[in-house]
């Protein structure tokens, strides 16, 4: 497609999008009078307006039922979440069995450490990307160190290139094989949350699991982002939080994914608790654990029911729309803020990159743009002018033009207040 960088062209593609509607299901902050500019979906999604009576359904029956709500409530709560299994194993490719809601992403992924990083005196590595998000590097060195071992010798950062932004596949696939009989483990976040940088987690579960590892991923930036299919890929497990591209709400529930393949395995090592019992037998109070069969044998808990809730709400939505319709748009308009930077970048002399790889497969529904000239000056500015963005050390804004609730119209007057803070700092 050709664009132009007019209000009226993107007027024209705003017309066409057969997801505008669903704009109008969201809350934004105003700015002016006017709804802003939110390109921060990557970091908490918008309120969608129907999360709210799912939150307050859940008030009314317990302020009407009380405890016999867990069996009586419009939605009971002993298996709440449960209704989440459907739609959510569409979301990332998995059969309903797989997938389930509790805690929060870094204990989930904690919890599922203890199942699939069991090291032995031979085989003990891990491999992750170098400059993980801190909380999984936080989570690497002290699961590490809880089996006695040291992280110096046994965490493999997967490093950038000189001078590169991105990680070479062929760089992941090669610190693999040559870390090989002693790799544990490979866990990786399926999207970079600072580039924005799209992992082939089809070949890099493969090759993990040639040499002989388990492969499971953090998907915060994936779940509800990209095009995922856990279970033909054959991933041993992954979790990802709520709150991101998945709208629902300040730190709710996270959701993981475990392969059917280790549902049998009653030996898998984990820690329980009574939530992940056998469910027709669980109000029995046995002494000995029987895990449920599949990903709801993790529970541990009984659930946050009003952390659900809205996490409900917006699954319900995305199963609405389903991920190919989304991740058109995404495409689309991932293409059209690109457009609209270089022309700015053209009409004002400017000095930023684009340091999210160019390669649309290779990239989903974020460009991370580094700010070599104008720097924080200009994120201020885009910030007083009703442009939601966040600034990463030492140099970069992050876009997200979520296809969910972004219009092209946005993309376009963007690029406007981008070039007004540009002149506006450069006549300083
Ligand atoms: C957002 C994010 C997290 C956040 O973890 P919480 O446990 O939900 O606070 C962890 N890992 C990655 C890669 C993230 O992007």
């Amino acid at each position: 497609m050709t664009f132009k960088n007019t209000k009226a062209f993107a007027q024209e593609l705003d017309a066409k999008d057969v997801l505008k509607n669903y704009r109008s299901e969201f809350i934004f902050p105003q700015h002016n009078g006017k709804n802003v500019i939110y390109f921060t979906g990557n970091s908490l999604g918008l309120q969608p307006k129907i999360a709210k009576q799912y939150v307050d359904d859940v008030m009314n029956d317990w302020g009407n039922l009380a405890v016999e709500g867990h069996f009586y409530a419009q939605k009971p709560w002993w298996d709440y979440h449960e209704r989440f299994a459907n739609p959510l194993s569409k979301i990332v490719g998995a059969k309903p069995s797989e997938v389930t809601v509790m805690n929060t992403l870094t204990v989930n992924l904690h919890l599922l450490m203890v199942s699939f990083y069991r090291p032995t005196a031979t085989r003990f590595k891990i491999i992750c990307e170098e400059k993980a998000f801190p909380s999984d590097q936080y989570m690497f060195q002290s699961q590490v160190q809880s089996h006695g071992l040291d992280p110096k010798e046994t965490i493999v950062e997967i490093k950038r290139r000189e001078g590169e932004h991105n990680i070479r596949l062929e760089d992941v696939l090669a610190t693999i094989a040559s870390v090989g009989d002693e790799l544990a483990l490979v866990l990786i976040g399926g999207v970079n949350y600072y580039t924005g940088q799209v992992f082939d987690i089809k070949t890099i579960t493969e090759a993990g699991h040639k040499a002989g590892a388990k492969v499971g991923w953090d998907l915060a930036h994936a779940a509800g982002n990209i095009k995922l299919q856990l279970h033909e890929w054959n991933v041993d497990f992954a979790a990802w939080c709520s709150y991101k591209y998945m709208n629902s709400g300040p730190g709710n529930a996270s959701g993981c994914f475990i392969h059917e393949k280790h549902h049998h395995d009653k030996d898998l090592p984990r820690f329980a608790g009574w939530w992940g019992h056998n469910k027709a037998r669980r109000f029995k109070m046995e002494p000995d654990f029987d895990p449920v069969q599949g990903a709801d044998g993790w529970q541990i808990s009984n659930l946050p029911i009003l952390s659900l809730a809205p996490y409900l709400a917006s699954v319900e939505l995305f199963d609405a729309i389903g991920m190919d319709q989304l991740i058109a748009k995404r495409d689309t308009i991932t293409a059209y803020l690109e457009f609209i930077l270089h022309e700015i970048d053209k009409e004002v002399t400017s000095t930023f990159e684009i340091i999210t790889p160019s390669n649309p497969s290779e990239r989903a529904s974020q460009l991370s743009v580094f700010l070599h000239g104008e720097g924080r000056p200009l994120f201020d500015y885009l910030m007083k002018n009703g442009v939601i963005t966040d600034w990463r050390e030492p140099n970069v804004i992050r876009l997200a033009p979520v296809p969910l609730y972004c219009s092209y119209e946005d993309m376009y007057d963007f690029g406007q207040i981008l070039k007004q803070g540009i002149l506006a700092i450069h006549q300083q």
